[in-house]
């Protein structure tokens, strides 16, 4: 909202949701006057309804409603930051509807990324990324076609267990996991990071985004999170984007594309910074990125149960369930069990989703009995 503010009159903000935080998001309404407002969870439509009292605004609920706000003819641009599966029936009419879709969260390109994008091509609908790194891998395309690429860069910080022991890192509980050295985020990406776990879900958002064969993107360990990701063209020129780490940016370009404008970023001072350091990531430590690997390559419903298994032992990890290693292991467990579909709809997309889920509770449930 910050990013919209300060971009002044050329974007007015015509719509806003959020699933259960009303009081922020009644002050948001207050703040940025949207013609319409959603509460996703139908059971706080009228604590907002009270909240919002004599404001001039149509307020409308339920999952049903980000489909409306993104079908809506005086939307052009959606952007989408929807934990979980919920978003994309939202998305998909979005890209329907030939819209700008600036995505924020990854599950959308993670889970359907092939349908998404190729909805969106049929309909001439733009997918923007907002996630730092392919942001910049955007950027940097710019420099060149995708037909001239060698590999695209893919720039990780590395988390708080880079120089740790394999066993440290496995046996890691909560508080340990939490602690990020460069990044500010919520717990859910945190422990994400931790595991890398982040970095391929980055990698499969890469591959539907950029339509790059999993082969062609690699994984570099960047502590200092200032180069935000490169790619590496043909002829051998590497066409990097870099910045402070900051949203503020990608969340800028998205809406402002193909144009740039000055905004609230922070500015780099590479002399305060001086080195760049960059390596190669430990594979047996983090065995995410190649089970990472492997989804992508199998596509079809494997990335799709890939994120769900790891957001259902996230939550476990969070409530103290289970240590950090276990993560991986539920994820693999799921993996080998389920028979990837390829060709799917959405729907069966969501059901090896759901599956995934009760998938890792079952699996947990045996380890314990
Ligand atoms: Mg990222």
């Amino acid at each position: 909202m910050r990013v919209t503010e300060a971009l002044g009159e050329q974007f007015k903000v015509i719509a806003l949701s959020a699933h259960k935080n009303y009081p922020l998001l009644a002050e948001q309404v207050r703040q940025y006057k949207p013609k319409i407002v959603c509460i996703s969870d139908s059971g706080l439509v009228d604590e907002l309804s009270k909240e919002l009292k004599g404001v001039d605004i149509e307020i409308i609920h339920g999952p049903g409603g980000l489909t409306e706000i993104a079908k809506s003819e005086e939307v052009g641009t959606v952007l989408a930051s929807v934990v979980g599966a919920a978003g994309l029936p939202a998305l998909f009419e979005a890209a329907k509807k030939g819209k700008r879709l600036a995505i924020a969260n990854k599950e959308p390109l993670v889970v359907a990324g092939e349908l998404l994008t190729r909805t969106a091509s049929e309909n001439n609908a733009e997918i923007l990324p907002i996630d730092s790194e392919h942001s910049a891998i955007f950027q940097s395309l710019q420099a060149g076609s995708v037909d001239e690429v060698n590999k695209i860069i893919l720039t990780a910080s590395g988390g708080p267990f880079r120089d740790s022991s394999i066993e440290q890192f496995q046996q890691a509980q909560n508080e340990q996991a939490l602690a990020h050295p460069t990044w500010d985020m919520g717990p859910k990406i945190t422990v994400d990071s931790a595991t890398m776990m982040n970095k391929a879900l980055e990698l499969i958002e890469a591959h539907w985004l950029f339509s790059m064969p999993v082969e062609k993107i690699d994984v570099l360990i960047h502590p200092q999170s200032i180069v935000h990701s490169m790619v590496e063209f043909v002829d051998g020129s590497v066409i990097a984007q870099l910045g402070t780490p900051d949203m503020c940016t990608p969340i800028q370009y998205a809406l402002t594309y193909p144009g740039r404008t000055a905004g609230i970023s922070s500015h780099l001072k590479l002399d305060d910074i001086k080195n760049l350091t960059f390596e190669k990531p430990d594979t047996k430590k983090f065995k995410a990125l190649k089970i990472g690997y492997e989804a992508a390559r199998t596509g079809g419903t494997a990335c799709a149960v890939f994120n769900a298994a790891n957001e259902t032992a996230v939550e476990l990890f969070l409530g103290d369930k289970i240590r950090l290693g276990v993560i991986i292991e539920l994820i693999e467990h799921c993996l080998s069990k389920h028979q990837s579909k390829t060709n799917v709809s959405l729907d069966e997309l969501l059901a090896a989703d759901e599956w995934a889920r009760k998938e890792v509770h079952e699996c947990l449930n045996q380890r314990v009995n």
